[in-house]
């Protein structure tokens, strides 16, 4: 397995690669890997020739009182982890190196995609992520990129930036792999005290809650976001930031569901701010 921090080393590897007629598989993380991850790496294992994995805490997707500094770290057992699983490159830049100094250019999706659920209370977030993704896209040139339904807004945003600037690339989108107790896998459990580790499992209780609603006939969204409310708000370290019931395209809020839609809600547990959501065909 072969490590690269430089963009142009890295592409250079890349295109060689590419020019062999290699199928390429990116999985970009911000490491400090989990089974989440790993399951994304198994996909593109399982479909390419050449796996390149992305380490980069970026930090223009934080905002200014997030959690940039204390992300946590730790590229050696993240390499353990990558040797493990049959990875061929990992990519792990500097910051200095993604943005040099005079480097001002972004790519930005516009509208709802980016303005609701984590946008509203995350403004400058997606901004971040998809400046990042498009570099990430142009360094390694991927035939395919996997990412997580975890964060099911994010890959809207991602499908749409790849449709709209014409990226050649095939986005796949991987299930979320969840704890024993329905707890979604996620880098920052690990800031969880064991009375927040608890209580967080209450994101996964309230949208089967939801879900049991939604299968009994309820349609109203209102009424369904107050169940979930009502569930969260018992427990005590627990404070909603968004529960939001939208369509899975546009990610329009919906009074009443219907067709394809995502639930989906953002928790402070204690200090830490977790994200879930479910993806559920509403029967007519
Ligand atoms: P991150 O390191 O948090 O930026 O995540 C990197 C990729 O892993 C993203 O595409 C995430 O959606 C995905 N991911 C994170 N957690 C999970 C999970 N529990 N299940 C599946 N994919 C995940």
């Amino acid at each position: 397995m072969k490590i690269l921090t430089s963009p142009s080393e890295t592409q250079t590897h890349c295109r060689a690669r590419r020019a062999e007629g290699k199928q390429i598989g990116l999985v970009p993380t911000m490491g400090f890997l989990h089974e989440g991850h790993l399951s994304l790496v198994r996909g593109a294992r399982t479909d390419s020739d050449f796996v390149v994995v992305s380490i980069f805490v970026n930090p223009t997707q934080f905002g200014p009182s997030e959690d940039f500094g204390s992300y946590p770290r730790d590229f050696e057992q993240d390499r353990r982890l990558l040797v493990v699983e049959g990875v061929d490159l990992i990519f792990a830049p500097t910051v200095e190196e993604m943005y040099p100094p005079g480097s001002v250019t972004a790519v930005e999706v516009a509208g709802q995609l980016t303005k609701g659920l984590c946008g509203a209370s995350r403004p400058s977030h997606f901004y971040g992520v998809t400046t990042v993704v498009s570099k990430l896209f142009n360094i390694v040139s991927p035939h395919r990129a996997y990412f997580g339904q975890k964060d099911a807004q994010q890959l809207a945003v991602i499908q749409r930036m790849v449709a709209d600037l014409n990226f050649d690339i095939e986005i796949v989108p991987m299930p979320t792999v969840r704890e024993s107790d329905g707890l979604a896998m996620s880098s920052r459990n690990r800031y969880l005290s064991p009375e927040a580790r608890r209580a967080a499992t209450v994101l996964y209780r309230s949208l089967q809650l939801a879900k049991e609603r939604i299968e009994d006939g309820e349609r109203t969204s209102a009424k369904i976001i107050d169940a979930m409310r009502e569930l969260i708000e018992r427990e005590k370290p627990a404070r909603i930031d968004y529960i939001e019931l939208v369509d899975t395209n546009r990610l329009e809020p919906q009074e009443l569901v219907h067709g394809e839609m995502l639930i989906a809600l953002a928790v402070f547990v204690g200090q830490t701010r977790l994200i879930d959501n479910l993806r559920m065909r509403v029967p007519d």
